[in-house]
């Protein structure tokens, strides 16, 4: 690793996207690139000093590493602060979207195009497919129960349970790189402009110059710093899309208290591990320590749409991040019915699944989901192509300033969003 006073590209953000352009640019040995990262950066993953929590891929790592929230009732904004972006704290579930999903993306962007990228994607994040001996009893069920609409996850996930975070795969093997700086700990602030011209990053630790900015830093802070460098002409933070959805939870039958106890004696327990695809919904089941059964359903397609604005000029201040859930009525139609697929396939465990505990039998199914609907933590939209960025990513009007990340896509797909976002950034780097 190598420090230079001017870089050919600077990446800010290094999330998913970020480690993958990175890793990607510096393959390139005449290239010099900085990734410039606001979290931590634990080093190789062979030095050994990454956190427990972060590492363990059985589990989300919800309190960890997060961003300040303009409000922490609302655990829909939440997102990482450290290498590896969500990528290090997420459920490692790798699932491409409908081909539909990406045709309607616009030229350079179908299916056909992009799925060169998701292989590529799928094959540096060391995709395997979950075995059916690594569900739990109530996981198997419900996926037995979802009969040939159960998706097993493939995930980034090794065998022995480390999640194989975007920092793992793709910048790891770059880190002996003497043409790649990783500068961590630093928030990027805003772009340096010279006119229309992209000459660098304004950060916590000083100014950054390059020829080209890659802004990288997610559906909530690209935006931003967009935003808090002037660019206000384009419909920049607008457009924020993400799935919405609600949970359910049943109190644990005597079979399963039975069936579980026996599984963990020489079982790693985990969170989840299938997904129920019906239409645009998603069901899936989820473990809690301690014997709550939950599950939850997601409407995959939503319509409603929300926004990233800022609260103040200040980088350090949290975002104001309304997400608009629910503000198209045909979205709480589409959840209600999702809601009653899951009361339904929760009938049909009841071997395993006995009284409904959450939200209760007796609260009706669009009450239930008007007063709960949540993200599904995948954030898209606020940079998108065609609006913000062309099809090469660059933003209209600016040299040498390109964004991607999940904030270009211009709808969201019907998949967890990660695979998709590393896809993308792929995409871009050969672009640069
Ligand atoms: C709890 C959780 C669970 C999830 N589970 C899954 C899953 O199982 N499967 C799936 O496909 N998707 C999942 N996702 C979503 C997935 O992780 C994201 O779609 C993906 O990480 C988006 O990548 P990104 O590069 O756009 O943003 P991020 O991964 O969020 O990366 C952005 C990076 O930029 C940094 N940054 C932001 N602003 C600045 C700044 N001003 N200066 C410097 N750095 C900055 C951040 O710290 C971060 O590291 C989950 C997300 C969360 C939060």
């Amino acid at each position: 690793m190598a420090t230079h006073v001017h870089y050919d590209v600077v990446v800010a953000g290094g999330g998913t996207a970020g480690c993958v352009l990175a890793g990607r640019l510096s393959e390139d040995p005449s290239r010099r690139v900085c990734l410039v990262e606001a979290g931590p950066d634990y080093g190789a993953l062979r030095e050994g000093r990454w956190p427990a929590d972060i590492l363990d891929g059985r589990w989300l790592a919800l309190d960890s590493h997060c961003w300040e929230s303009n409000d922490e009732e609302d655990r829909s904004q939440l997102r990482a602060r450290i290498l590896g972006g969500c990528s290090a704290h997420n459920a490692c579930v790798l699932l491409r979207g409908a081909d539909a999903d990406y045709d309607e993306w616009g030229p350079g962007w179908t299916a056909a195009d992009l799925a060169p990228y998701l292989e590529r994607a799928e094959k540096t994040f060391a995709t395997r497919l979950l075995r059916r001996d690594e569900l739990s009893p109530f996981i198997a069920a419900f996926a037995d129960a979802g009969g040939d609409d159960t998706i097993i996850h493939p995930v980034n996930l090794t065998e022995d349970g480390i999640r194989w975070t975007a920092a793992f795969a793709w910048v790891d093997p770059a880190r002996g790189r003497d043409n790649l700086t990783i500068q961590a700990d630093t928030l990027v602030d805003r772009m340096l402009l010279e006119g229309s011209r992209a000459v660098g990053v304004s950060t916590s630790a000083g100014e950054i110059r390059a020829d080209t900015v890659v802004l990288t830093a997610s559906a909530y802070g690209s935006p931003a710093i967009l935003l808090r460098s002037g660019i206000t002409e384009l419909p920049v933070g607008e457009n924020l899309a993400d799935h919405v959805g609600t949970g359910l939870a049943w109190e644990p039958t005597a079979a399963l208290r039975r069936d579980w106890d026996e599984w963990t004696r020489d079982h790693a327990l985990s969170m989840g591990g299938v997904t129920v695809r019906i239409d645009d919904l998603f069901l899936f089941p989820a473990v809690d320590p301690g014997y709550e059964l939950s599950s939850a359903v997601f409407a995959m397609k939503p319509r409603s749409r929300g926004c990233v604005s800022l609260t103040s000029a200040d980088p350090r201040a949290p975002l104001a991040i309304d997400h608009g859930f629910l503000s198209d009525e045909a979205d709480v139609e589409v959840l209600t019915a999702g809601f009653e697929r899951l009361r339904e396939v929760g009938t049909s465990l009841s071997h395993y699944a006995g009284r409904e505990t959450r939200p209760g039998e007796d609260v009706d199914a669009e009450t239930h989901v008007r007063a709960t609907a949540r993200g599904f933590f995948h954030p898209t939209g606020t940079c998108a192509i065609g609006a913000v960025v062309d099809e090469r990513g660059r933003v209209y009007g600016y040299e040498n300033l390109v964004v991607a990340d999940a904030s270009i896509m211009p709808t969201i797909p019907r998949a967890n969003t990660n695979l998709t976002t590393a896809a993308i950034a792929e995409k871009i780097a050969e672009m640069i």
